[in-house]
């Protein structure tokens, strides 16, 4: 085991709670009221967090990059009417105290996992911090990226796997399932499964939670819309607010099923 683990079981919230945790929002935010009718639905069925890109790290330049300030505003006023903790992410230090303002909880995307100025900034935050995988990082590297946030005095950190690339596919990036008994195995933070990101397919995104969740992830992030097709990022992978409603309650069978065999 890697981290000062008295610290994380003194100070992480997600441990002390046990609470499940349940991210879901759309990719981007779009508009307010794109983002108020997918909060109602998912915090009715039992999210606990609202998440929604505001600087969105894209492949190319000429796509959609975020809504910016204006989407962290929107992110913070629908957060408050739907009384859902909210999770945006941070690209770089130059906006950390925009997110931090806006938000509950930071997001340090899979593509600045080794952005080790962040990484410092984020552990000097007072909030809590989801760190996703690098999508070409081991999980030694990904332990030693949280251990940045740690040792500057965070120990709010939630470990996301989001999918790692390998040589298949069909599939955008493949999902480590491994990663959560493994991680358990390392460290004492939480880990929660991101099959969105992981598949790229919305398709196969219920299919992997389930299997998340019976693996023994602490929570799920999931990215959901109110009309997929047209999102302004994303679009193939993310879920409908049926298919989020399906989920959670197969979700809920499967972690039933966990608590009963708990012997
Ligand atoms: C996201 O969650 O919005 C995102 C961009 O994910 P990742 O960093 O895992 O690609
Ligand atoms: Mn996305």
């Amino acid at each position: 085991m890697i981290g000062n683990n008295d610290k994380i079981l003194k100070e992480n919230i997600f441990v002390k709670s046990k609470d499940f945790i349940m991210i879901a929002g759309p990719c981007a935010v779009e508009s307010y009221e794109q983002l108020y009718d997918v909060a109602k639905v998912v915090k009715k069925s039992g999210a606990n967090y609202l998440r929604g890109g505001a600087f969105k790290p894209r492949t190319s330049p000429y796509d959609f990059q975020g809504l910016g300030l204006d989407g962290l505003k929107i992110l913070h006023e629908v957060g408050e009417k739907t009384a859902l903790k909210t999770v945006s992410e941070v690209t770089s230090v130059k906006y950390l105290e925009q997110v931090l303002k806006y938000c509950d909880v930071i997001q340090v995307g899979s593509r600045n996992m080794q952005n080790y100025e962040l990484l410092k900034e984020v552990g000097k935050a007072k909030k809590p911090v989801v760190l996703k995988r690098g999508m070409s990082s081991t999980i030694n590297e990904w332990l030693l990226a949280a251990e940045y946030i740690l040792s500057n005095g965070n120990y709010n950190v939630i470990l996301c796997e989001r999918g790692i690339r390998t040589f298949e596919d069909s599939v955008r990036n493949t999902l480590d399932i491994s990663a959560v008994p493994v991680v358990k195995s390392l460290s004492l933070l939480p880990i929660i499964v991101d099959p969105t990101h992981a598949c790229g397919n919305k398709d196969y995104v219920e299919s992997l939670s389930l299997a998340a969740v019976a693996v023994g992830a602490d929570g799920l992030m999931l990215e959901v819309h109110t009309n997929p097709e047209k999102a302004r990022s994303d679009k193939k992978q993310q879920i409908n607010l049926e298919e989020y409603k399906r989920l959670v309650e197969k979700v809920k069978k499967i972690k039933m099923a966990m608590n009963k065999f708990d012997l």
